[in-house]
Parts: structure tokens; sequence; C-alpha cells
């Protein structure tokens, strides 16, 4: 029963020592790589670089000249009767108007 005991504070000195000397050698590692890590300064790729802002425009439409989805908040578009038209460019939206009055 004592053996055990002494066996069991042995391992866990053992573990301890174990321990403390991979801390040590593990704090100087990281401080050695943090020193050239420091030099380079904050990643700027870390921060919260700005998402896809492909709803925020609202919904996409469909320019039906060229094809090309354009967002709600377009300058370019054009009511007609209940349906509403968005162009890509003022080009795009007097070709369809003379195409859409011939
Ligand atoms: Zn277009």
């Amino acid at each position: 029963m004592f053996r055990a005991i002494l066996e069991l504070i042995v391992t866990i000195v053992i573990a301890m020592a174990a321990r403390a000397i991979l801390a040590s050698v593990m704090k100087g590692f990281s401080n050695a790589s943090r020193a050239g890590f420091d030099q380079r300064g904050p990643d700027p790729s870390a921060k919260s670089a700005p998402k896809e802002r492909v709803s925020v425009a609202g919904e996409l439409h469909k320019d039906p000249v060229c094809g090309t989805y354009v967002a709600e908040s377009t300058s370019y578009k054009r009511g007609a009767g209940r349906e509403t038209f968005y162009y890509c460019s003022e080009a795009c939206k007097d070709k369809h108007a003379v195409t859409a009055r011939s």
C-alpha cells in the first residue's frame, strides 16, 4: 500500500518535472517565434474583411437588353405598366426603350 502511494507520488513528480521542462522549452520556442511575428506586425487579413455585399443593394434584376444582373438600387430603371425594367447603363435603357416602342 505504501509502495503504491510512493510510486504514485514519484509518477506525479516525474510528470510535473516533465511538464515544467516541456513548458519552459515551449515558452522559449513561442517567445522566439513571437519575436519573429512582432516584426511583421498584426496580420491585416486577420481583421474582419468586408463580406460579400450582394444582398445589401437589394434584389438583382436582369437587364433585358444585355442580360446583366443589376441591383434594384440602380438609377437606370424604367417602369412599363406593372413591370419595372432595370438596366446596367443608360445605353441599355435607351436601347430597350427603342425596341419596346417599335
Ligand atoms: Zn445592359
